[in-house]
């Protein structure tokens, strides 16, 4: 279960860490593609956050939606439309709602990631934010079917991101700039995979 209070902490967490992140993202960006990803998605994010208090007082889906509109129109690069339709999708799949079942919460994060894939065309092994979100999802669903709590789960969904981003690094980009590198791509950690798992590791400090 998620209330309101808990989807807006989410924001403010995740958006401190893409601040605390951004040269570490950066780094992980200059090695593979353009060394812009932390810029990107720290700017974006400092965006978010002004844009924030205005909607405040609206439900779950128009926040979220915010979020969205905001990252599309404030991130230049892949990762502005890619989060943006994550976080608007994800509005749209919880529609009304006051607060969040975990049943909502699922869905939310099935119609992000379909929402990612839809405008990416990337499957997972491809060595981008995919790979992270995809087994944390995975987990999730796992967790929440084998009794555990969305709690617990979500614990499971951070350590499946992280495994998901350390697989990246054996893995040739074949979607986003990395992809000219080809097999030179090989050895380093996708920088969107990288920032996903932040946002699973915010999810559940929210959580816990
Ligand atoms: P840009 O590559 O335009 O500079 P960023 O540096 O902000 O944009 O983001 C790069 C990240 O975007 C990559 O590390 C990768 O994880 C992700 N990415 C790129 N293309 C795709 C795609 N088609 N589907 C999913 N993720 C992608
Ligand atoms: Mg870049
Ligand atoms: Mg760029």
């Amino acid at each position: 279960m998620a209330t309101k209070a808990e989807v807006l902490d989410f924001i403010r967490v995740y958006a401190d860490k893409m601040a605390e992140h951004r040269q570490e993202l950066t780094d992980f960006d200059q090695a593979i593609g353009d060394g812009d990803h932390g810029i990107n998605m720290s700017r974006g994010f400092k965006a978010v956050m002004e844009k924030l208090p205005t909607v405040y007082e609206k439900n779950i889906d128009d926040i979220l939606k915010t979020v969205g509109m905001t990252l599309v129109s404030t991130v230049g690069g892949a990762s502005g439309p890619l989060y943006g339709t994550a976080f608007m999708k994800a509005g749209a799949a919880v529609k009304g709602k006051e607060e969040l079942s975990d049943e909502d919460i699922i869905l939310a994060l099935d119609e992000a990631v379909g929402g990612i894939q839809f405008r990416g065309k990337a499957v997972e092994g491809e060595k981008t934010i995919l790979d992270s979100m995809i087994p944390a999802i995975n987990a999730i669903k796992a967790s929440i079917a084998d009794g555990k709590t969305m709690t617990e789960a979500l614990v499971a969904a951070e350590a499946a991101a992280w495994d998901g981003v350390e697989y990246t690094k054996t893995i040739i980009a074949t979607k986003g700039r990395a992809s000219y590198l080809g097999e030179r791509s090989i050895g380093h950690q996708d920088p969107g995979a990288t920032s996903m798992a932040y946002a699973f590791q915010a999810i559940k400090e929210v959580a816990e």
